[in-house]
C-alpha cells in the first residue's frame, strides 16, 4: 500500500536522529579534545549531548514549519482560491474574483520559493489569457448562431471583437464587388478612405490579413478627441475560397501576438454565419420578388406599403401612390406574343425605376398593373413624378427580340394628406378609381384622386 509521508514528520525524525547520533558521538570527541574519561564518558554526559542533539532537531523542525511550512500554506491557499476560480469559470461564471491581489503569490525572496512563485503566477496569467479566449469565443459563438439579421449579426460581432482585441475602434465591411460596404462601424466613421486603400486590395487578393503602422488616411473618432490609431489590423472574412468581407480593428497602441493567433478563428466563425445570413438575406429577397420585373411581389410589397403608409400618418409625413396600367397591353400579346409581352413589361418597369428614388416602393400590383408608394412625397411631386413615367414611355421605342414597340400608360396618382382616409386600403381603391378615370378619358394620361 502506498501510504502518503508526512514531509515534516520525515524530516523531524532525520533531524532528531541527527541530534542522537551527534549526541552519542560528541563524548568522544570531547574526549579527543582532552576532556577527562571520568567527564566525557560519564553516562550524563552522553544524557546532556543527546538531549541537546535532541533539543537542536525539534528546534530545527520547528523552524523549518514555520519557515517553509509557512510559505507552502500560502501557495496552497493560493492555489485553492485560483482553482475555485478556474472551476467557478469552467461552470460559466466569471473571471472578476481572480485578481493580481488575490491570485498572484507575493515574490519575496530570490530563491526557490520566489522562482516557484514567479512560475506560478506566470501559470495563473496563462489560464486568465486561455479563459479569455475561451470565454470570448464562446459568447462570440453564442452571438453568431443566434443571428441571421446581417446587420444585428456584424454589430455584435464587432463588439465582441473590439473588447477581446482591446481595439478602440473596428468596422466590418462586406466585400460588395469592388466597393467595401459597412455592415458594423464603431470610431471609424470615413469609411469612403477604404474604397480606394491598396493595402485593403492586397489582403482581399492574397486572403491573409495585414498590419498597417500608423496609416495615413485613417482618424479614428473617440469621445474626446479624433486621433490616428498607431495600429490597424485588417482580417478577410474567408468562405470556400471567397472573400466576403473584411475585419479592420485599430488601436491607439499595440495588438497582442496572442490576438494575431487567435484572430483567424475568430474571421472563421464570422465568415460561416456572414455567408448563412448572406443566403437568407438573398432567399428572404427572392421570396419577396417578382422575378419578371424585380419588383415588390404583391404580398410583400403590399406588407412594406402598410407600414410605410402607418408611419406617414403617425408622424403625419407626406405620402403618395400610383397606379399604373398599361395601355392596350392584351393587343401587343395578341401581336407578338406573350415573351415580346414580357419583355414590354421588363423594359416598362425598368423606366419607372429610373424615374423613381430607391426609398420608392415598386409592386407588382396585377398582371401589368402596378402600385408606387412614394414615401416623403407630396402631392405636386407625386404628379410631377407621374407625369415624367408616363412622358418616358410613351416616348420611348423598345426594342424586344428585334420588335420595335411603343406602349403608352394610364396612371392613377393620389396624396394622404389631400385624400384624408382612414385605412390603406381606401387609399389604394381611390388611386385604383382615378387610374379607372385616366382610362375612360382616353388613356395614356395622369389622372390625380
Ligand atoms: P387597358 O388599356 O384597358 O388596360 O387594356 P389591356 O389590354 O391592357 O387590359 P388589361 O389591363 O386588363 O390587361 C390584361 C392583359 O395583360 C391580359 C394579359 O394578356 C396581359 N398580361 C397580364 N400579365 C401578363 C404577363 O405577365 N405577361 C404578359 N405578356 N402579359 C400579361
Ligand atoms: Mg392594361
Ligand atoms: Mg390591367
Amino acid at each position: 500500500m502506498n501510504q502518503k509521508r508526512n514531509v515534516f514528520f520525515v524530516l523531524a525524525a532525520w533531524m532528531i536522529g541527527f541530534g542522537i547520533v551527534i549526541g552519542l558521538v560528541f563524548p568522544f570527541f570531547a574526549w579527543a579534545l582532552g576532556v577527562s574519561s571520568t567527564i566525557a564518558l560519564s553516562p550524563m554526559f552522553f544524557i546532556a549531548c543527546v538531549a541537546a542533539g535532541i533539543l537542536v532537531g525539534v528546534v530545527n523542525i520547528l523552524l523549518a514549519k514555520f519557515t517553509v511550512g509557512e510559505k507552502l500554506k500560502l501557495f496552497t491557499t493560493k492555489m485553492d482560491h485560483a482553482k475555485e476560480n478556474i472551476l467557478s469559470i469552467s461552470r460559466g461564471g466569471d473571471i472578476g474574483d481572480c485578481s493580481i491581489e488575490t491570485c498572484h503569490i507575493p515574490v519575496e525572496s530570490d530563491d526557490q520559493f520566489g522562482n516557484c512563485g514567479i512560475a506560478f503566477n506566470e501559470l495563473i496569467e496563462a489560464f486568465a489569457a486561455v479563459l479569455k479566449t475561451q470565454d470570448a469565443i464562446r459568447s462570440y459563438t453564442e452571438i453568431l448562431s443566434s443571428q441571421l439579421e446581417l446587420e444585428v449579426l456584424a454589430e455584435n460581432a464587432l463588439e465582441v471583437l473590439m473588447k477581446h482585441g482591446d481595439a478602440s475602434a473596428g468596422t466590418i465591411l462586406l466585400v460588395d464587388g469592388e466597393r467595401y460596404q459597412p455592415i458594423a462601424s464603431h470610431g471609424i466613421e470615413d469609411t469612403e478612405s477604404f474604397q480606394t486603400n491598396q493595402i485593403l486590395h492586397q489582403v482581399v487578393k492574397n486572403k491573409r490579413y495585414e498590419m498597417i503602422t500608423y496609416p495615413k488616411d485613417l482618424v479614428v473618432r473617440s469621445v474626446l478627441m479624433d486621433y490616428q490609431p498607431r495600429q490597424v489590423l485588417l482580417v478577410p472574412i474567408v468562405y470556400k475560397d471567397k472573400v466576403l468581407g473584411i475585419i479592420v480593428l485599430a488601436t491607439a497602441e499595440t495588438f497582442s501576438s496572442e490576438l494575431m493567433k487567435e484572430i483567424d478563428i475568430f474571421a472563421h466563425s464570422l465568415a460561416l454565419s456572414l455567408n448563412n445570413s448572406l443566403e437568407h438575406e438573398e432567399l428572404q429577397r427572392i421570396a419577396e420578388r417578382d422575378p419578371l420585373t424585380d419588383f415588390y411581389n404583391r404580398r410583400a410589397g403590399l406588407k412594406i406599403y402598410r407600414e410605410e403608409y402607418q408611419r406617414a400618418r403617425q408622424m403625419d409625413a407626406p405620402f403618395s401612390a400610383l397606379m399604373i396600367d398599361i395601355d392596350y397591353f392584351k393587343r401587343v400579346n395578341d401581336t407578338y406574343g406573350h415573351l415580346i409581352g414580357d419583355g414590354v413589361l421588363k423594359q416598362v418597369t425598368k423606366i419607372a425605376r429610373e424615374v423613381l428614388r430607391e426609398s420608392d416602393i415598386l409592386i407588382r400590383y396585377g398582371g401589368e398593373e402596378f402600385f408606387l408608394a412614394l414615401p416623403n412625397t407630396d402631392a405636386l411631386a407625386a404628379e410631377q413624378i407621374a407625369e415624367r413615367i408616363r412622358m418616358r414611355i410613351a416616348e420611348q421605342v423598345m426594342l424586344v427580340n428585334g420588335t420595335s414597340i411603343q406602349v403608352s400608360v394610364s396612371i392613377g396618382c393620389g396624396t394622404l394628406e389631400s385624400l384624408k382616409l382612414q385605412s390603406e386600403s381606401e387609399f389604394i381603391q381611390m388611386i385604383d378609381d382615378a387610374l379607372y378615370q385616366a382610362k375612360e378619358a382616353g388613356r395614356n394620361r395622369v389622372v390625380t384622386a
